[in-house]
């Protein structure tokens, strides 16, 4: 006999999900984002024991099509890209279609949905398995609720941290996530006590005051730039408010969580010109810029991002940075002063 096996569906979708699927705060990411791309203005995410219990999302975004519901749990269905060369000008979160089925072959997921001309329908699909189908009542919009996450994939439940800090990492996500929309209302509620609400003003300030605290809000000064290609507009943090880690450095380009080395060390280094201790900074850095001249599609989740002109992106950011820190702290200066 041979050597080679042929995977069958079933493993190679639980190997394929591992790849979207590293933890309960991935299933939170794509899920939120999803809703985003669904137009919604107003999220709702509950989670119970870190998400390993529960994982529920309502939001009031388009819905799916009656027609769609079953297909959007297929590997590769998305309703977001149709070729490879659409990749070039992604204007949603999401695109490769693998979050729902990746969940869903490792999890039980109920998902209820509504259009605005069809009536709901209700689903439940088990590791992949489709158990039923039917007619909802409800108001248009999305809700899906995720339990047993990985109850069969035991190595990788086994892999997982203690609750609460599964629970941390998700509220990290949905606090940053809901930094990069500011328009969106987002509600998160971890095993019953409401943990962050911010309310769509569209203002990414009043949504830093919701995430971090009235002192970090107070301490902050607003960048903007327009360059050819790309906008630049944030805040960066009074060394008042530095910590000992990177853990409040954000960067969203457009409006996506991303891990950028160039712009990190961009802000580090206008940072430390003004710095008198050696600390992280905070900073909120947004850019805009069109699709073409970045690359997505280098990770499964996503995160790292490439730019075409690396050397371009760390002047501007730079320059930025530390023209508002340079101009922030001269005023500060000179209230103090009077
Ligand atoms: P992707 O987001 O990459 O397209 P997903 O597997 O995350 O792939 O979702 C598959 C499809 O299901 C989406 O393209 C979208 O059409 C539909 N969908 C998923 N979540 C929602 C939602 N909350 N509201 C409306 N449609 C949704
Ligand atoms: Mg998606």
């Amino acid at each position: 006999m041979g050597k080679i096996n042929l995977l069958t569906k079933d493993t190679f979708n639980k190997i394929a999900a591992g790849e979207v699927v590293e933890r309960p705060a991935s299933v939170v990411k794509e899920l939120v984002e999803n809703s985003i791309d669904a137009g919604a203005t107003e999220i709702y995410v509950e989670i119970q024991s870190g998400g390993e219990e529960l994982i529920k999302i309502v939001d009031n975004g388009e819905g799916i099509l009656e027609e769609d519901l079953r297909n959007a749990f297929l590997p590769h269905a998305t309703s977001k890209i149709r070729t490879a060369d659409d990749l070039f000008s992604i204007h949603t979160m999401g695109f490769r279609g693998e979050a729902l089925s990746s969940i869903a072959s490792v999890s039980k997921i109920l998902t209820r949905s509504k259009t605005k001309e069809q009536d709901g329908r209700e689903i439940l699909i088990e590791g992949g398995e489709i158990r039923y189908e039917k007619y909802s009542s409800m108001d248009q919009g999305t809700l899906m609720e995720i339990r047993d996450l990985f109850y069969n994939v035991p190595a990788r439940k086994k892999f997982l941290k203690t609750p609460s800090r599964e629970g941390a990492i998700i509220s990290e996500i949905v606090s940053k996530i809901s930094m990069a929309h500011p328009s969106i209302s987002f509600f998160l509620v971890v095993d019953g006590k409401e943990m962050l609400r911010t309310y769509g003003t569209g203002n990414q300030k009043d949504v830093i005051r919701q995430v971090y605290s009235k002192k970090v809000h107070d301490h902050v000064f607003y960048f903007e730039n327009h360059f050819d290609s790309f906008s630049i507009f944030g805040f960066i943090g009074h060394e008042e408010i530095s910590r000992g880690s990177r853990a409040h450095e954000t960067i969203f380009v457009n409006k996506r969580l991303v891990q950028s080395k160039v712009i990190t060390t961009a802000a580090e280094k206008a940072f430390k010109s003004f710095a008198t201790v050696s600390r992280f900074p905070f900073f909120v850095i947004n850019i805009g810029i069109f699709p073409e001249l970045i690359d997505v599609n280098i990770h499964p989740q996503k995160a790292e991002i490439k730019f075409e002109d690396d050397a371009h992106m760390f002047k501007s950011v730079f320059g930025t940075i530390h023209q508002s820190l340079r101009e922030g702290l001269q005023e500060t200066f000179k209230i103090q002063e009077e």
